[in-house]
């Protein structure tokens, strides 16, 4: 059995990123967004002795953005089951981009295509049967990353708000389409909100150790999410998790995944280890270049990737 040291291979990880040009951007079509450093990077990890790694801007926070519809997703599922949810969303790749309005016209059934891009997720959220959906999310994301005083961002909902004309306009067509039933401001400032929340990576790491280890905290033993739940979640975040980047990040990194225009990714390997990544500066999918690369190193370097060559096993 070879010994890893861990600490040691997050430091080469992010040399490995940042050898490579920062040819990214900060998100900006959300104003508030726009104050990141472009040069920030970090990375944290959970492994299921418990134990926790970290190295550079791991704790620096930064709003969750599309990372939080993962989170929707399990609440909707929690409250509504599948059933409902998958009557208003479907789990097909777009190989559009995340804020694509298009297939909503000329896609056969009028339904997103997923629920890990805006449209899919604005439906998602009109499923969460709660009477206090943003306080329940932030309730679970607070669990799931095992930090109690998460708190929304202000600023960054605000200017979301103020700007998120595209998400309103995705917003309004999944109502008249019946996709959404209920007030379409009420669920677009839900849908802003859980953007908004704020979060480091060592947050998202331990979120993702979650859905690692089949629903269940590896600190507390607690499970926190339905272990029906898992599976679904998983496969949607391999297909769809980092939109119309999805494919070619399978392909590299090849473990379930997702993206968020703040700057994260957060991901996890079969062998319940939670992964995430921050770096604000994007590339053209939206998707952290810093990240990427950091998660190819990890992926290449741990022998991580789902469908790589494992050590032979014997059956009888
Ligand atoms: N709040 C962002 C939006 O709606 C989330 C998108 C993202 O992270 N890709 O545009």
């Amino acid at each position: 059995m070879s010994v890893i040291n861990m600490e040691q291979l997050l430091c080469e990880a992010v040399d490995y990123a940042k050898s490579f040009e920062n040819n990214g951007e900060v998100a900006s079509y959300i104003p508030e967004l726009s104050y990141a450093d472009r040069n920030a990077v970090g990375v944290a990890v959970v492994a299921n002795n418990k134990k926790i790694y970290k190295h550079g801007n791991w704790d620096t926070l930064f709003t969750i953005q599309s990372i939080s519809k993962v989170i929707s997703l399990i609440l909707a599922l929690q409250t509504s089951g599948a059933e409902k949810v998958f009557s208003k969303v479907g789990v097909e790749p777009t190989g559009d981009a995340f804020n694509s309005i298009i297939r909503l016209e000329t896609h056969h059934t009028h339904i997103p295509l997923n629920p890990m891009i805006n449209a899919g997720a604005i439906a998602v959220v009109g499923c969460i049967d709660t009477p206090f959906a943003f306080h329940d999310f932030l309730e679970l994301t607070r669990k799931l990353c095992g930090r109690n005083n998460i708190i929304l961002n202000e600023a960054v909902y605000l200017s979301e708000k103020a700007t998120g004309m595209r998400n309103r306009a995705i917003a309004y067509m999944l109502r008249t389409e019946g996709v959404l039933e209920k007030d379409v401001e009420h669920v677009l400032d839900i849908y802003f909100k859980m953007c908004s929340v704020e979060v480091n990576a060592l947050d998202l790491a331990h979120l993702a150790s979650i859905l690692a280890n089949d629903g269940v905290s590896i600190f507390t033993g607690e499970r926190l999410v339905e272990s029906w739940i898992i599976p679904i979640v998983k496969s949607i975040m391999m297909t769809c998790g980092m939109y119309d980047g999805s494919g070619e990040f399978a392909m590299k990194v090849g473990m379930p995944a997702k993206s968020g225009v703040g700057g994260g990714i957060m991901c996890m390997s079969e062998e319940n280890l939670g992964i995430a990544v921050y770096g604000p500066s994007l590339d053209a999918k939206g998707n952290s270049v810093y990240g990427l690369r950091i998660l190819e190193y990890l992926s290449k370097e741990l022998n991580l990737h789902y469908f790589a060559g494992k050590s032979t096993k014997e059956y009888y």
